[in-house]
């Protein structure tokens, strides 16, 4: 349980945590910046970490996965190039955190994990902050979710070394995709946009993200 008092104390964090870590560094997009004002990290991080939640790092949530940096976060969901009006895939729903934020930016949302443990949990984690919205399933998602395809929006939140094709061929025309696309050392976040069924690609900054494990993920997964 956290008491009120704590709850105002990261309140202020969490203002803070939107000023110095991402408005600062260019985040500037009002959808995103609403929804990081608005979900409450500390209830997405394990009871021990609670104080470290608006820190500026990455966190662990367990079996060796991590929730992102608040910046990392913010700067794909950025680059998502939301309007709230959009039908969105999310891959790698861990503790739900970015679930929870990506749920307020547009309207309907599906989101994958490999680990059926991390589903569960999610669920419960969003429930108990009055988030219903987003479908939560188990499995593979380097093969995307087929029965709801085509998606507007896709984002993977774990790293690979090209984009699958299940995920490229799940995408709507003029649909968007970002991901970490690299080798297991290294990263960089991309953007991919559907045209004419082709792909425009941009690279941005560098990142470093647990590997998508599965069929289409990381090779030998
Ligand atoms: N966005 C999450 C952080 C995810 S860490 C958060 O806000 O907490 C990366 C996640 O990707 C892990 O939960 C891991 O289980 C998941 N993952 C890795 N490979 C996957 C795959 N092929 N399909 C679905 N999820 C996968």
């Amino acid at each position: 349980m956290i008491s009120k008092r704590q709850l105002k104390e990261f309140e202020r964090l969490r203002i803070r945590m939107v000023e110095e870590q991402l408005e600062r560094r260019g985040i500037s997009d009002p959808l995103v910046l609403e929804a990081f004002r608005a979900v409450p990290r500390e209830y997405f991080v394990p009871a021990y970490l609670k104080n470290s939640a608006y820190k500026d790092t990455p966190l662990p949530i367990g079996r060796g996965q991590t929730v992102s940096q608040p910046y990392i976060v913010a700067r794909m969901m950025e680059m998502l190039e939301l309007s709230g009006k959009e039908r969105v895939l999310e891959i790698g729903t861990g503790s739900g955190y970015q679930t929870a934020l990506l749920s307020r930016c547009c309207a309907v949302l599906y989101s994958i994990d490999r680990i059926g443990e991390f589903v569960l949990k999610a669920r419960q984690t969003l429930d108990s902050i009055g988030c219903l919205k987003p479908f939560l399933y188990t499995g593979d998602g380097s093969l995307g979710y087929p029965p709801k395809a085509p998606y507007d929006r896709i984002i993977v939140s774990a790293a690979a070394s090209s984009v699958p094709p299940s995920l490229q061929a799940q995408l709507a025309e003029n649909g968007l995709l970002v991901m970490p696309v690299g080798p297991s050392y290294g990263q960089n976040l991309l953007q991919a946009r559907k045209k004419e069924g082709k792909f425009l690609i941009k690279e941005c900054e560098g990142c470093l993200f647990v590997p998508l494990i599965g069929e289409e993920g990381r090779a030998g997964s």
